[in-house]
């Protein structure tokens, strides 16, 4: 049977760009978040409780982390100040949500293996793995994994390469593309015999988002950036 996963990554609070792509997806067995449903944008609470009410399943990110810790740590002015912003208007029970995420996914259909994280294996939170990341390194990062399909965001860059016959997917970025093409970033995987990824790019409000950022009081080159998928 041919199974269908939507994968989503690094919303960040982007309620446009998240109803585009869901919109956009073709039917779907099962929707994968691969961290960061917040942080950047100013609708935290409806993004989650949008993912919440799809029954998306979602691993913990670095700004998911963040505003439920307030550990601002490694982050510049700017993310940091989005953070605690974040931190400050969810509510009650979407931080609860938010602090009960896996850092890490181990998911099995039929014969395929997934393994879901946001950075890398070695540190789920913050190691970037690039689209250019260096052979060697990825090797090394997924070799010893008990998956085929490893399923990595964080660097909001779509990403599709092969290795020790593992089949490595960065979706890109929903809710803040960094690829310099504005439009929203996700990615299908098609699991049957064999396991491949179908990528796809979506228009979204971006004026809306942006001026929702920028009525919030958070900085304004977050509502900049968009228009550039930077
Ligand atoms: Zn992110």
């Amino acid at each position: 049977m041919l199974m269908k996963i939507g994968l989503i990554a690094d919303i960040h609070s982007n309620l446009a760009a998240f109803k585009a792509v869901l919109k956009d997806m073709p039917r779907v067995n099962e929707l994968i978040c691969i961290g960061d449903l917040v942080g950047y944008a100013a609708e935290p609470n409806e993004v989650v409780e949008l993912a919440r009410s799809k029954r998306v399943r979602a691993v913990m990110g670095n700004h998911d982390y963040a505003a439920v810790t307030r550990d601002v740590r490694g982050f510049n002015p700017i993310a940091a100040r989005a953070a605690l912003w974040t931190a400050d208007n969810l509510s009650r029970e979407n931080l609860e949500y938010l602090s009960n995420l896996p850092t890490r996914l181990k998911l099995k259909y039929g014969g395929q293996n997934l393994y879901v994280v946001h950075g890398s294996p070695r540190d789920p939170l913050n190691e970037y793995v690039f689209p250019d990341t260096p052979n060697r390194v990825l090797a090394e990062l997924v070799r010893d994994l008990d998956a085929n399909i490893v399923v990595f965001g964080h660097t909001h860059m779509p990403t599709r390469r092969v290795i020790y016959g593992k089949l490595i997917v960065n979706p890109g970025g929903v809710g803040q593309p960094r690829d310099r093409d504005h439009r929203a970033s996700y990615a299908i995987l098609i699991l049957g015999e064999e396991a491949d990824a179908s990528y796809h790019r979506v228009e979204y409000d971006i004026k809306d988002t942006a001026q929702k950022i920028r009525d919030a009081g958070l900085p304004s080159e977050l509502a900049t950036r968009l228009f550039f998928g930077w």
